[in-house]
């Protein structure tokens, strides 16, 4: 089966999808109509965050608004699996660069976790995450758009844990990423640029983690969930064939 996105038209997002009938509005409206110049009678894809896609035309422009008519539905391309990455807060322009690899490799739910060694005290912009997620959304053919936490510790992190049911720590000396016994719903746990402390990675063991090795090397803390999630993915889709 063939999966890729729509490639030659322009991809919009909506949450207003009724009666065959899309609304675009707001910014996804005005990067539609006064950027792309989108008129009348053109075909664009819109997916709505939450999994379903569709080809429409547009029927109305308007400045505030614009009516499509759904021509058809796309068939889902999200993988049949759920990845859920909790990443310690790093220097902004890194932690933006995470979000936008992350989203584009098909993560499902992003958790930003505060870290007893993290330098940085990012504040939550979470409005700006969400654009930046949404767009890497966009262009990457994501039909759902992944959920974002707000921020938690490790505690927190414990506490929703339960909700997984193959849950990972990344931190050196710990079982290969590669050998690790998986489930088709994880969640895996990213230190910061420092690493986690002992009493962390122990809280986290007893707590049902298991401690996973990334290779021989150590890589930065937005490299590090790059590398596991693609890990990840190929290893349940290898599983499952496809
Ligand atoms: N000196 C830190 C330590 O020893 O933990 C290095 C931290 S590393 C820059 C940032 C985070 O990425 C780590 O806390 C871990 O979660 C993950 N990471 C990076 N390389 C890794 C590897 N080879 N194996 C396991 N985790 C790794």
């Amino acid at each position: 089966m063939d999966f890729s996105p729509p490639m030659r038209l322009d991809r919009f997002y909506s949450d207003r999808i009724e009666d065959g009938k899309i609304i675009l509005y707001g910014q996804e409206n005005e990067h539609a109509v006064r950027v792309l110049r989108k008129r009348t009678g053109d075909t664009v894809a819109v997916f709505d965050g939450k999994g379903n896609e569709f080809i429409a035309k547009i029927v109305q422009v308007g400045k505030g608004q614009s009516i499509l008519e759904i021509i058809q539905k796309v068939p889902s391309r999200e993988y049949p699996f759920h990845i859920a990455v909790a990443q310690s807060l790093i220097k902004h322009n890194r932690w933006d660069w995470f979000l936008e690899k992350i989203t584009e490799i098909g993560v499902k739910e992003i958790i930003p976790l505060l870290t007893e060694h993290a330098v940085v005290k990012t504040e939550a912009k979470k409005s700006r995450w969400e654009k930046i997620i949404l767009n890497a959304c966009k262009q990457s053919g994501r039909q759902s758009i992944p959920s974002l936490h707000p921020p938690i510790d490790i505690e927190g992190l414990i506490g929703i844990s339960g909700a997984y049911t193959t849950r990972l720590v990344a931190h050196p000396g710990g079982r290969e990423i590669i050998q690790v016994p998986l489930s088709s719903r994880i969640l895996i746990a990213i230190g910061p640029e420092g690493g986690f402390s002992g009493a962390e990675v122990e809280k986290l063991e007893e707590s049902g983690f298991v401690r996973v090795s990334l290779g021989r090397f150590i890589l930065r803390s937005e490299t590090a969930p790059v590398y596991a999630a693609s890990v990840l993915v190929q290893r349940l889709l290898n599983h499952s064939g496809g």
